[in-house]
């Protein structure tokens, strides 16, 4: 079931699944999903691009592996500085996006290998733990880990997956 999520109430209105997929571009939602999923012990998995690498990760077990807050994965904070965010925010305003198939494509065929591997108990899931990119110009893989971090801000109200074996 394919859902749009704008803001904390709609989440709220997600039945429990099997597992998520996060694929979406909008400033915080990465994170309100994270937090969502993180509190409600509910498995989930983003998948993106960033300009041509084709992004997957890290699929996130709650209680078991890392989350999306237990590591540094993004740079969106806030500068705390008004005048520079007003400036960033009007420049992202503009930006359009260089989303493509030759990118998208990769980036769903490896994240949905994941999610088939971790629904159907076999195979090494590549994105436990981490945040998988294939640089789609160069053909080369980088990562960033991702592991559990016992400080994470979000692990506050955690609720541990039921399916917690991977
Ligand atoms: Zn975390």
């Amino acid at each position: 079931m394919q859902r749009r999520i704008i803001n904390r109430a709609d989440l709220d209105t997600l039945t429990k699944a099997d597992l998520i997929v996060l694929s979406a571009d909008s400033p915080g939602i990465t994170e309100l999903v994270n937090a969502h999923c993180v509190t409600t012990g509910q498995v989930w998995l983003n998948v993106c691009y960033v300009n041509d690498i084709a992004v997957w990760g890290p699929l996130v077990i709650p209680g078991v592996t890392g989350c999306w807050a237990c590591q540094r994965l993004t740079a969106r904070d806030s500068s705390g500085n008004t005048e520079l965010d007003i400036l960033v925010s009007r420049i992202n305003s503009r930006y359009q996006s260089p989303s493509h198939g030759s990118t998208n494509m990769p980036a769903a065929a490896l994240a949905s290998l994941d999610v088939l591997k971790y629904l159907g108990g076999f195979g090494s899931v590549q994105s436990l733990n981490r945040k998988v990119g294939l640089w789609t110009h160069e053909l080369r893989l980088d990562e960033q880990s991702s592991p559990r971090n016992p400080e994470c801000p979000a692990s506050g109200s955690m609720r541990a997956s039921s399916k917690s074996s991977v």
